[in-house]
């Protein structure tokens, strides 16, 4: 096939257009400047109003977000940050859920100016994993402990929509022998371009867990600037990516901006408004995630080391804290792009998710990745320990590491996990499987040292769930009880 041809059909304009208001997108460029110059210089009280409507675990209107971008004052901003942290907690409790990104291919039809795989660096050396490969990349993860990935592929007929059904067959497929019984990526994430949603049913068909596809800015003519061919120059198709999916059948769907490509106020408030323009189209029903990379150095790209919006790290922990507060449910990931120090501090703001002994080259968890290619993959990472030191230091930090995936197996996601999330209940069951897949893994994965920090906050959380009432009125306190014991004996893949 050939590619320009492929490229030239990818789009499909009825698609987008069903979704369009009044023949318009819902980014409005004049009204989002228009807000975020109103409320310059928000008032203390107004702010302290908005955080107590976080507190409550309701979703801000874009004014609200746009005063909380504006704030300045120290006094202030330390209540923004501790009421995210208490948001976080009302929601997602201590969990932290990790994962590693899985490359199958940079091959790719666009011309993103920040991106080492676009399709002009010469620099690149060009990959697309077959199955043998992709399967042996899963078995590392899952040898490491993993058990939910993101594949990531470039946009190109190599990759298309068959070969990523086909690789997510492949990767499902994979178990690994550990010490009690076997080990399995139980997630299967995607990254990947925005698709038909004939294309968007066949990924669901094979299990994809959540379709990730960041919009990178909702600015319109920097977008244009940015993305100068290929389908991806097309704003729309990609800014209804997530509504194809979400129609297609695929109720997790994450939704994400690349901060460094303009300015990173009006950059909050687009993702802002992408979530609600989901939970209108959707039935109230949000992104599952939303991610906030920041724009790193790429090889063959010099755009990255010239951006004039380069996002400064008190800035970014601010984008993070006005995140968290703007949309409470939402999960926030945070990536192995930033530094151990910043990731610690994004964990204390409200992030729920963060990747470790992260690649993000081709082939890159095979032992023969030489050096030469780690320095020419698609940027240069911030973070590369392994999932132990992080298990260890989070279980340090008293936060406990989730394998859960029964949420999505039980059926319990898209509109079902709103509700549980809001009646508080989704994060009762959360605790209990947190426990029994923590346990798993320590187990089959720990090192000795993370063995020993993780058996206290198992030991805390144990202490918890015997507390509260919630478990012994519904009868989950012996059930819990008795999965638990049956893990310590060797059983596998229990949950609730
Ligand atoms: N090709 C698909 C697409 O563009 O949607 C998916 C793969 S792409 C490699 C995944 C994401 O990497 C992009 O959405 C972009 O936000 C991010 N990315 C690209 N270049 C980057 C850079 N220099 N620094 C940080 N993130 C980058
Ligand atoms: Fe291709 Fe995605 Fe990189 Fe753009 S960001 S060049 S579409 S891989």
């Amino acid at each position: 096939i050939n590619p320009a041809e492929w490229a030239a059909n990818v789009i499909k304009q009825d698609e987008i257009d069903r979704y369009l208001i009044d023949g318009d997108d819902f980014i409005d460029d004049n009204l989002i400047e228009q807000q975020l110059e109103e409320h310059r210089d928000p008032d203390p009280k107004w702010i302290r109003e908005i955080i107590q409507k976080s507190l409550e675990i309701e979703r801000l209107e874009p004014e609200e977000t746009a005063a909380l971008l504006n704030v300045e004052d120290e006094e202030l901003l330390n209540e923004m940050k501790e009421a995210a942290l208490e948001v976080k907690k009302k929601v997602y409790d201590n969990r932290v859920v990790t994962f590693a990104p899985l490359y199958c291919s940079n091959l790719c039809v666009n011309n993103c100016v920040y991106c080492g795989f676009r399709k002009d660096n010469t620099n690149e050396t060009r990959k697309v994993l077959n199955m043998k490969k992709v399967k042996e990349e899963a078995r590392n993860l899952v040898k490491m402990g993993h058990k939910r990935s993101i594949v990531v592929y470039g946009e190109h007929p190599a990759s298309d929509a068959d070969y990523i059904a086909e690789s997510m067959e492949a990767i499902y497929d994979v178990k690994v022998e550990t010490k009690h019984g076997y080990g399995s990526l139980r997630r299967v994430n995607i990254n990947a371009a925005p698709m038909e949603i004939e294309d968007l049913k066949k990924l669901w068909d094979v299990g994809v867990g959540t379709y990730q596809v960041f919009q990178e800015t909702y600015h319109h003519e920097t977008y244009q600037k940015l993305h100068p061919s290929g389908p991806k120059s097309n704003y729309r198709w990609r800014l209804y990516a997530l509504h194809r999916a979400m129609e297609a059948g695929i109720d997790d769907v994450a939704i994400g901006a690349l901060f460094g490509l303009y300015d990173w106020k009006f950059e909050v408030m687009g993702l802002l408004y992408h979530a609600i323009d989901l939970e209108r189209q959707f039935n109230g029903v949000g992104p599952h995630t939303i991610s906030f990379p920041r724009l790193m150095e790429a090889d063959g790209s010099p755009y990255t080391q010239n951006s004039k919006y380069k996002v400064e790290d008190e800035e970014f922990k601010k984008l993070i804290t006005v995140l968290r507060l703007a949309v409470p449910y939402t999960g926030l990931i945070v990536t192995a792009r930033e530094t151990p120090e910043i990731r610690r501090e994004a964990m204390q703001l409200g992030c729920t998710q963060t990747d470790a002994s992260t690649r993000i080259g081709i082939g890159a968890y095979s032992e023969e990745y030489t050096e030469q290619e780690k320095k020419r993959q698609q940027f240069i990472l911030g973070d590369t320990r392994d999932l132990d030191t992080v298990i260890k230091e989070f279980a340090e930090m008293g936060m406990i590491t989730s394998f859960c995936t029964a949420g999505y197996r039980c059926g319990r996601t898209g509109d079902k996990i709103m509700n549980l999330l809001q009646e508080g209940v989704e994060g009762k069951f959360c605790k209990l499987n947190a426990v029994l897949t923590f346990r798993e893994w320590l187990d089959d994965f720990a090192s000795e040292e993370t063995k020993k920090a993780g058996e206290k906050v198992i030991a805390q959380e144990l202490e918890e769930i015997e507390n509260d009432s919630f478990f012994t009125e519904n009868n989950l306190l012996n059930e819990f009880k008795n999965y638990y014991e049956r893990i310590k004996n060797g059983e596998r893949d229990l949950y609730i």
